[in-house]
C-alpha cells in the first residue's frame, strides 16, 4: 500500500481557510486533518472536513456531465455539452447581446482561478452578472463608512487581548480557529462575551451571554458606550483628534437614557453595564462582528455604533483591541482578471433579490443562466421566485458536485472537481495567508475543475487565444501582487504565505476616508427598527448549521423534517410541545418543521439553521423576504417574520404510520422521510432486537413493514413473523394500507396466502424493471412516472397470493411489486434506498461483510461493481425520486379508500 500526504487549503465558504493535510492511500483520499504547521490552523481543523471525505466518494455526487432530453437527466460527454452550451451563447449573443447572459457566480470556492470564470464572460462580450452579498455586504459597507476601508485586525492578533466580544459570531460552528484563542483569553481570566439573540454553542466557553433582540445591537453598543462616557474612561484622544462626527454622534446618545437604550435593545440594564466593564475594565478587548449582525435592513445602525463603542473604549489601532469583520478574500491578486475593465458598465442584478431581478430584466431579457459554485434556489432569498425566473429561462447550465435544488432546474449539468481535485490557490476572508491548493487525487469519474471547463469553452470561441495558458502562467500572473510581496508559486505550494497586511490596522491612528479620520455615525432613526407584526410575531433568524457549510450535503444526509427552536413559554401559549409537527407560516410561504422548545431563548424570535434543500423539504429560503439592506447592498434575511402554528388538520398530516424495521441495515430512507414530510407522524419499532408488536391496528392509521436478511418463510429466525402477518391482515382488513418493502413484500404474500421460496441465484444491483399493464394503470406505481432502475436485494421470491394484482416485473424475478387487499401493496425492490445505503450495501457485499449473502458474491465480477458505481449519481437520484412519489401517492392513495 502507497501511502502520501499532501499539504492544501481548504476552499470551502469558511472563514477558517484551514491548511489541511491530505491522506491518500492507494490514490484514495482516506483523511483530512488540520496542517499542525499552518500558523492559525494549528493542526485544529472542524469535523465538516472529516466528513468531507465521505462527500468526495459520495454515490450522489455528480462525476459525469449530464444534459436534460424531455426533462430527463441523460449522460452526455463533455464534448456534447460544451458544444451545446457554446452553440447557445454564440446565439443568444448574436440575437440579444451579451446581457441576455447571466453569469451567477456563488460564493463556494473563491480560489485565484476563480477569477477567471468571470473573465470568460466578459471575453463574451459582458454578460450580466450580480452584485452585492448574501453574506457580509453590509457590514462591509457599514464599516467601509467609518474605517474608509474595512481591514481586520491578524487572528493572530486577538492572543494579545484580555478580553473579547463575539459580536453575532459563532467560531464553535464557523469559525474553529477563533475557538482556541478564545479559551486562551479566558485561561487568562478575561471574559468572552457573547451578544447573540440565539444561544449558539459559542456559549458554551464563553463567560457571559447577551441575548439582545435581533438587528438592535446598536442600541446595546450605544448604551454601553454612554456607561463608558459616564464614567469618564473614554478615549478623549480618539474622540477629538482621530474621529470625526463626535458632536452629531453625542446627540445621538444624549437623546436616549441608558434604559432607553437597554428597552430598545430587549435587553437588561446590566447587560450593558457587563459590556462596559468589559471594555473598561479587562482592555484591550477585541470586538468581533458576525455573519447574523448584515442579515438586517438597518444593519449600518447595529454595526455602526459598535465601531463607534470600539473608538469610545479606546481598542482601536490597539494591539488586541479593534472591531474586526473580515478580509478581502480576492485581496492578493490582480483584480484585472476579473475582465470588468472591457465592460465596465455591464449591467448587474442585485443578488438579494434575485429571483425579481431576473424576471424584470429587460432589453435584454435573460435567457441563459450559468451558475458556478453556488445553490441560489436554496440560499437566496424567497425561492419560488428564483425557481420562476430561473424556469423561464431557455437554458440553465449548473456546475457543481450534486443535484441539488438549483441544478435540479438545469438543462446541462457540468460536474465540478472538489479542491482535492485542483491546483490553484486559496487566500481567505477570515485572516491574511495564502494557502496553496495541491491536488491530492486524481478527479474522480468525469469531472472538471470550473478552470479546465472554461478553458475548453473558451476553445470554441474567436478568444480562445486570450484565455489559455496553464495553470502556472495563469497563476504567475493573475498573483503578481503576491510575488511583489516576496512569494513564490514553488515556495507557495509548500505551505501558507502570510500577506504583508498589518497585525494591527490603523495603528498610526489614521484612517484611509477623506479626512484620514474614523467617521462616526451622524445620523439615527430608530423608527425605522420597529417592525412588530402582531400576525407574524417572530423574526425568523436562519443561523449558520453547525453540521455543514452553507447547502453542502447530500440529500440523503437531511433529515425527515427541519428542525425549528422556540421558547418554552412561547410554545405553551400555543399550545405547543416539543416534537409537534408545526407549520411555520411568513408572508411568503409556509413550511412544515418539527418543533424543539428552548428553555433559554428570547420569546421573539424562531430559530432555524439554513442549508437543508427544498427538494427534501428544508428548504426555509421557501419563507424568506427578497430585499436588499440599506448600506452595502446586502441580503437582510432576518427581516423576515412568522408565526408558528400546530399543523392544520387533514387526513393525511398527523396520520400515524407505524414502521415495522426488520434490521438495523434495512432502515426506511426515502419512503419513511417522505412519509415523515407530509405530516405523518411515525413510530418504528423493530421486535428482532426485541420491541413488541401492537396486537391490533388499533391506534394506527397505517403499516410500513421494511426490509431485513432473514427468510420470510422462517419463523424459527423470525418468531415474531406469525404475529407480524396477523398484524398486516388485520391493517388491510381495517382499510388501514400496509406497503411491505423486500422482506416486508415477501411477508405480505405471506400474509395473504403465498408461498415464499428461494430463488437459484441473488438478484443485486440496480435492475431494470417493467411496470404491467395494471401496474401502468396504478394509481401509485403508475402515477409515479417512468419506473426507473430499482435496487435489488434479495435470495427469495413468492408466488403471488390469490386476489393480488401483479404490478411489476424484472427479468430475473417475475413478481416484483403487487396489489391486494383494500390498500395494500408490496414492493420487492428496495426503492427506499438512499446514496448511503447504497454505498455500504455495495461496500459490504463486496467485500464479503454482509452475512448470509456473502455466498453469492462471486456471482458478480469486480467489472459489475464499477460499472455500477460509475452510474451511482443518476441510478441514486432517479431512484430517490421515484420513491418520494410512490410514497406520496401511496398516502393520498390510502386517504381516498
Ligand atoms: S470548513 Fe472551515 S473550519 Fe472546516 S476545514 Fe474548511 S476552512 Fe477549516
Amino acid at each position: 500500500m502507497s501511502q502520501r500526504k499532501i499539504i492544501t487549503t481548504c476552499t470551502r465558504d469558511c472563514p477558517n481557510s484551514c491548511g489541511l493535510v491530505a491522506t491518500v492511500e492507494d490514490g484514495k483520499l482516506v483523511k483530512l486533518s488540520g496542517d499542525p504547521n499552518h500558523p492559525l490552523t494549528g493542526g485544529v481543523a472542524c469535523h465538516k472536513t472529516a466528513k468531507y471525505v465521505k462527500r468526495v466518494y459520495s454515490a450522489e455526487r455528480i462525476t459525469h456531465p449530464l444534459r436534460k432530453v424531455d426533462g430527463r437527466w441523460q449522460r452526455a460527454s463533455w464534448d456534447e455539452v460544451l458544444d451545446l452550451l457554446a452553440d447557445k451563447l454564440k446565439t443568444v449573443v448574436a440575437e440579444s447581446g451579451p446581457e441576455a447572459v447571466l453569469y451567477y457566480q456563488g460564493y463556494g470556492e473563491r480560489t485565484a482561478l476563480k477569477l477567471l470564470n468571470k473573465y470568460f464572460f466578459n471575453l463574451l462580450g459582458g454578460a450580466t452578472t450580480m452584485r452585492g452579498s448574501l453574506c457580509g455586504g453590509a457590514g462591509q459597507g457599514a464599516q467601509n463608512l467609518d474605517f474608509g476601508d474595512r481591514v481586520s485586525h491578524d487572528p493572530l492578533d486577538h492572543y494579545n487581548s484580555n478580553s473579547m466580544v463575539l459580536w453575532a459570531r459563532n467560531p464553535a460552528s464557523t469559525n474553529i480557529s477563533l475557538v482556541k484563542i478564545a479559551r486562551d483569553i479566558r485561561k487568562r481570566g478575561g471574559r468572552v462575551v457573547v451578544v447573540d439573540p440565539a444561544r449558539s454553542r459559542s456559549v458554551d466557553f464563553a463567560t457571559d451571554h447577551i441575548r439582545p433582540k435581533p438587528g438592535r445591537d446598536g442600541c446595546l453598543a450605544m448604551a454601553a458606550s454612554k456607561l463608558i462616557l459616564k464614567a469618564g474612561a473614554e478615549d478623549r484622544d480618539f474622540l477629538e483628534n482621530r474621529a470625526v462626527g463626535w458632536p452629531e454622534y453625542k446627540a445621538i446618545l444624549d437623546a436616549f437614557s441608558v434604559p432607553e437604550l437597554c428597552s430598545m435593545a430587549g435587553v437588561p440594564v446590566s447587560d450593558a453595564e457587563l459590556l462596559a466593564d468589559t471594555l473598561m475594565h479587562q482592555h484591550p478587548t477585541s470586538i468581533l462582528l458576525g455573519w447574523g449582525l448584515h442579515r438586517h435592513e438597518y444593519a449600518h445602525y447595529a454595526i455602526r455604533p459598535i465601531d463607534a463603542l470600539g473608538g469610545i473604549a479606546g481598542t482601536l489601532g490597539v494591539p488586541g483591541g479593534g472591531v474586526s469583520q473580515g478580509f478581502e478574500e480576492y485581496g492578493p491578486y490582480d483584480q484585472t482578471y476579473w475582465g470588468d475593465g472591457l465592460h465596465p458598465n455591464q449591467r448587474t442584478l442585485v443578488i438579494g433579490k434575485v429571483g425579481e431581478e431576473i424576471l424584470n430584466a429587460r432589453d435584454p431579457e435573460i435567457r441563459v443562466i450559468v451558475v458556478t459554485a453556488g445553490n441560489p434556489v436554496c440560499m437566496a432569498p424567497n425561492s419560488s421566485r428564483i425557481v420562476e425566473a430561473f424556469g423561464k429561462a431557455e437554458m440553465v447550465v449548473y456546475s457543481g458536485h450534486f443535484m441539488d435544488d438549483t441544478a435540479e432546474l438545469a438543462d446541462v449539468f457540468l460536474p465540478a472537481t472538489t479542491f482535492l481535485e485542483e491546483d490553484d490557490l486559496m487566500a481567505s476572508y477570515g485572516h491574511n495567508f495564502v494557502g496553496p491548493v495541491n491536488p491530492a487525487i486524481e478527479p474522480v469519474g468525469e469531472t472538471k475543475s470550473e478552470f479546465q471547463m472554461f478553458q475548453e469553452l473558451a476553445a470554441r470561441f474567436p478568444f480562445a487565444g486570450e484565455y489559455r495558458r496553464s495553470v502556472d502562467e495563469w497563476l504567475e500572473t493573475i498573483c503578481t501582487p503576491l510575488w511583489e510581496q516576496g512569494a513564490t508559486l514553488e515556495e507557495l505550494r509548500k505551505g501558507p504565505f502570510r500577506l504583508n497586511a498589518p497585525m494591527v490596522p490603523y495603528a498610526d491612528g489614521t484612517f484611509p476616508t477623506e479626512s484620514g479620520k474614523f467617521q462616526l455615525m451622524t445620523e439615527f432613526d430608530p423608527s425605522v427598527l420597529e417592525d412588530d407584526d402582531p400576525d407574524f410575531p417572530y423574526k425568523f433568524l436562519t443561523i449558520a448549521p453547525h453540521g455543514y457549510i452553507c447547502s453542502e450535503r447530500t440529500l440523503a444526509e437531511h433529515e425527515a423534517l427541519p428542525s425549528i427552536r422556540l421558547a418554552t413559554g412561547e410554545a405553551h401559549k400555543r399550545g405547543l410541545k416539543d416534537g409537534d409537527h408545526v407549520l411555520v407560516r411568513s408572508a411568503y410561504g409556509s413550511l412544515l418543521a418539527l418543533l424543539r422548545v428552548d428553555e433559554g431563548m428570547r420569546s421573539d424570535v424562531v430559530i432555524a439553521e439554513r442549508g437543508g434543500w427544498n427538494k427534501a423539504g428544508h428548504g426555509f429560503n421557501l419563507l424568506t423576504r427578497d430585499m436588499v439592506s440599506v448600506v452595502g447592498q446586502g441580503t437582510p434575511f432576518y427581516e423576515t417574520r412568522v408565526t408558528i402554528e400546530p399543523h392544520p388538520e387533514d387526513p393525511v398530516i398527523g396520520s400515524r404510520v407505524l414502521v415495522v424495521q426488520n434490521s438495523d441495515e434495512s432502515p426506511g430512507g426515502h419512503f419513511t422521510k417522505e412519509l415523515a414530510r407530509m405530516g405523518c407522524v411515525l413510530t418504528t419499532l423493530n421486535p428482532a432486537g426485541g420491541d413488541p408488536l401492537p396486537p391490533t391496528p388499533e391506534g394506527y392509521d397505517r403499516l410500513v413493514v421494511l426490509g431485513g436478511p432473514q427468510h420470510a418463510f422462517d419463523d424459527e429466525a423470525g418468531p415474531y413473523f406469525p404475529a407480524l402477518l396477523r398484524l398486516m391482515r388485520d391493517f388491510d382488513a381495517a382499510g388501514k394500507p400496509v406497503a411491505g418493502i423486500c422482506l416486508g413484500c415477501q411477508l405480505l404474500a405471506r400474509a395473504f396466502g403465498a408461498s415464499i421460496w428461494t430463488m437459484p441465484e441473488l438478484e443485486f444491483g440496480y435492475v431494470a424493471l417493467s411496470l404491467t399493464e395494471s401496474g401502468e394503470g396504478d394509481p401509485v406505481l403508475g402515477q409515479a412516472g417512468p419506473i426507473p432502475p430499482l435496487m435489488e436485494f434479495h435470495e427469495d421470491s413468492f408466488d403471488l397470493p390469490e386476489g393480488a394484482v401483479l404490478l411489476a416485473e424484472s427479468e430475473a424475478c417475475a413478481h416484483q411489486s403487487f396489489r391486494i387487499g383494500r390498500a395494500s401493496y408490496g414492493f420487492q425492490f428496495h426503492l427506499e434506498l438512499d446514496s448511503l445505503g447504497a454505498e455500504r450495501w455495495f461496500e459490504e457485499f463486496q467485500n464479503e461483510r454482509i452475512g448470509t449473502y456473502a455466498k453469492y458474491r462471486s456471482q458478480f465480477t469486480d467489472e459489475f461493481f464499477a460499472d455500477m458505481r460509475s452510474r451511482f449519481p443518476l441510478l441514486v437520484q432517479q431512484s430517490g425520486d421515484f420513491c418520494r412519489k410512490v410514497a406520496v401517492n401511496w398516502l393520498r392513495l390510502a386517504v381516498e379508500s
